[in-house]
């Protein structure tokens, strides 16, 4: 039977916009592009379920394609779920790892130390290559030591007295990789008067997604819908500092994983919009001045959510700030993308008119939303890439 879920195939108009503006195509000449791998291949993908090939996987859900669309074609969405059924169910151990970063995060802060020494051990480095294809010249997030979630509940109390609250999804890094980043969140967000509550999510399931491993994602994103959407009792919003994470919770769940999240989506913002909005209301803190020029990357995701112009707005509001805005571009390395060996040389061909443009500038800082995408900037330019956030709060204490 044909399967009908996303029949956005059939609105192309076949002008190949999508095609001029992906990033992967721009670089790679053995990824066709989205109008070819998404409602070309899919009219025929639904007669003959069989008609799937390797050049899939060069994608990077990026998104790019389907903000350049005139015609509102879910292209991305188009690609990974043939991806899916092309990746079908054959055991990839570093998929596997990459996609269960609460299963790899949890053990990995209890021994910080020994696991942030042996990412940088060549020699481990080297046979992490051999066998789980991890580019050895790609550095691995460090770990913090402990959980946020931990720290969160040794100050929980100091919540307690605000009468306005916000559910805080943290996710991933910040649990394991950037205590210093939540801690940023919960100032930001007690210093606008609302009070910071957590519930037990788990991870979003975007490395579950990149990797195939749907059922889990699934599992996953059932399980944040759940907790949730009961925290609503206590909070009317829920904010979360990741692109993608904030991305995943809003539309993903529904367009990708056919989830029904209603109860949560008119609720989820990314922090940047939250933070506006409440700066349009006030009254908010005064942000006192940083005498610092800024480069600011927009990540795919936000840019497809269309909340780059929530964190440039809030940056224009912080006095003496010199602003510059990169040309709006992938950074290359889409997650866990860059940290496969055999997509490594595309992430950073992509990437790499961004970093030239970086260096030109030579900012003091580079902003950007997103924690891969600081990973990736960093590896390339000689810049330190902040959180919006994090500059906000600096600005909050001069
Ligand atoms: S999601 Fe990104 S990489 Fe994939 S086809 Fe679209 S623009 Fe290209
Ligand atoms: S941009 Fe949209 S309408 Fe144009 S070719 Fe691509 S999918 Fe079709």
């Amino acid at each position: 039977m044909i399967d009908l879920k996303n029949i956005t195939f059939d609105h192309c108009l076949k002008c190949t916009v999508c095609t001029i503006y992906c990033p992967v195509a721009r670089v790679s000449p053995e990824f066709p592009g989205p109008k070819q791998s998404g409602p070309d291949a899919e009219r025929l993908r639904i007669k003959d379920p069989g008609l799937l090939d390797d050049s899939l996987r060069f994608c990077t859900n990026c998104k790019r394609c389907e903000i350049a669309c005139p015609s509102d074609v879910r292209i991305a969405d188009i690609i990974q779920t043939a991806k899916w059924k092309y990746a079908g169910r054959t055991f990839r151990p570093r998929d596997f790892l990459l996609g269960r970063t609460d299963l790899l995060g949890r053990p990995a802060v209890r021994a910080s130390r020994l696991v942030n020494a042996l990412a940088g051990f060549k020699p481990a480095r080297i046979l992490a290559d051999k066998l789980f294809r991890i580019p050895v010249d790609r550095p691995l997030p460090r770990y913090d030591r402990g959980t946020f979630e931990r720290w969160f509940s040794d100050h929980a109390s100091s919540q307690d007295g605000f009468e306005r609250k916000a559910v805080y999804f943290h996710g991933c890094y910040v649990n394991y990789n950037d205590h210093a980043l939540g801690r940023d969140v919960v100032r930001l967000l007690n210093a606008l008067g609302f009070g910071v509550t957590l519930t037990r999510e788990v991870c979003c399931g975007v490395p579950l997604m990149a990797g195939g491993y749907i059922d889990r994602a699934r599992k996953n994103a059932r399980h944040n819908i759940g907790v949730l959407t009961r925290a609503s009792g206590e909070a009317a919003r829920i904010v979360s500092a990741s692109s993608t994470c904030s991305f995943a919770l809003k539309n993903e769940y529904p367009n990708l994983l056919g989830l029904d999240n209603s109860a949560i989506a008119g609720r989820i913002e990314y922090i940047t919009r939250f933070v506006h909005r409440c700066f349009e209301e006030g009254p908010v803190p005064r942000l006192g001045p940083l005498e610092l020029t800024v480069a600011y990357h927009a990540p795919c995701h936000l840019e497809r959510m269309g909340g780059a112009l929530y964190t440039i707005e809030l940056l224009k509001r912080i006095p003496g700030l010199n602003l510059k805005l990169l040309h709006s571009e992938c950074c290359g390395i889409a997650g866990t993308y860059g940290f496969k060996s055999e997509f490594h040389p595309v992430a950073q061909e992509v990437g790499r008119d961004l970093f030239r443009r970086i260096e030109a500038i030579r900012p003091d800082v580079v902003i950007t939303d997103c924690e891969t995408c600081k990973w990736q900037i960093e590896l390339n330019t000689s810049r330190p890439v902040l959180h919006p956030v994090t500059l906000l709060c600096q600005s909050l204490d001069v």
